[in-house]
């Protein structure tokens, strides 16, 4: 009977809610020892200017490599990391070390590292910052923080001051996947931002509906009449490319289309290889 049938799915759906309760448990306990014997490693992927197909800065990515269960994503670890308050430490690490790998690659190439909203209360932002510049000699604009909309607004009058302090020193603040959070708008000005990362939900239909391409462009506009660099996440398509080229004022483009996020040691030759030559080759299609 349907009534039968109705309490065995609810059985499955429990059982189920037990193995992941105690797949969590356990990914919990496993990410502490993790983090404390620097298991934790980065990925890091390439954003390009639209027009010079030259690679402008990297955006360093947390990859965690269970002995077991092999590469557990960021959409899973990051939030148990922020439950068991160890959040921070992992941002710590990734700015320091995002930092030094960045003053290793060729050319003015610049870094930008994912900050989470904890991370505003939990350690001084400025100090760690100030502290990776200063061990590794790179410049404060090579420098970025990226922060996403939803964390800006649950720490709003400490992102603020936070924001405001490291980008008088000259870091640049970006505005992580654009359009999925609040989209409260007023936080745009009155927060010290220099680029505008569009989420790539606005991306992926651009090429086979105009609604979905029209949209884009204004948010791109929007973007660009607040004096911010416009970037487009999740770029796959050679079509999705000429159509943003064609439509839109976006300025820079990161996905995988250009490249996968990369390990350390591919990464820098991967920028000498894009970045190397002469202006005409640089107008060469990447591919
Ligand atoms: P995010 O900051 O928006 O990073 C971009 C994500 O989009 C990355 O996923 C990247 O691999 C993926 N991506 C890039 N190009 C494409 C594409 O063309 N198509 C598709 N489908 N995806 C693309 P990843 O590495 O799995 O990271 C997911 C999220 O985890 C990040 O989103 C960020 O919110 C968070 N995260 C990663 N590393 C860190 C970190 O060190 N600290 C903090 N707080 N969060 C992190
Ligand atoms: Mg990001
Ligand atoms: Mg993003
Ligand atoms: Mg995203």
């Amino acid at each position: 009977s349907a009534k039968a049938e109705g309490k065995a799915t609810s059985q499955i759906f429990h059982a189920q809610m037990d193995v992941d309760y105690h797949y969590r448990q356990r990914l919990k306990v496993d990410l502490r020892h993790a983090i404390s014997a620097g298991k934790l490693s980065l990925a890091f992927q390439p954003l390009l200017d639209i027009g010079t197909r030259k690679v402008v800065s990297c955006e360093a990515l947390a990859r965690w490599e269970h002995p077991e269960l092999g590469q557990v994503p960021p959409s899973t670890f990051i939030p148990l990391a922020e439950e068991i308050g160890l959040i921070s430490e992992i941002t710590a690490w990734v700015i320091g070390e995002a930092a030094l790998q960045c003053s290793q690659w060729p050319g003015q190439v610049g870094v930008a590292v994912n900050v989470s909203a904890r991370d505003f209360r939990a350690i001084d932002l400025q100090g760690v910052v100030d502290e990776a510049l200063l061990r590794t000699g790179l410049p404060p604009e090579r420098f970025e923080i990226e922060v996403t909309e939803t964390a800006v607004i649950e720490e709003r009058d400490i992102a603020s001051n936070v924001l405001a302090g490291l980008a008088r020193r000259g870091v640049g603040i970006a505005l992580d996947d654009f359009g999925t959070g609040y989209s409260s708008l007023s936080y745009l000005s009155a927060l010290p931002f220099s680029k505008l990362k569009i989420d790539r939900s606005f991306v992926s239909e651009i090429a086979e509906q105009p609604r979905a391409l029209s949209l884009l462009t204004n948010v791109a506009r929007l973007g660009r009449d607040l004096d911010l660099v416009v970037v487009a996440e999740g770029v796959e398509t050679e079509a999705q490319l000429n159509a943003m080229v064609a439509h839109t004022p976006i300025q820079q483009v990161q996905g995988y289309l250009f490249s996968r996020p990369l390990p350390q040691r591919d990464i820098a030759e991967l920028i000498s290889r894009l970045n190397a030559g002469s202006a005409r080759q640089t107008n060469r299609r990447i591919g």
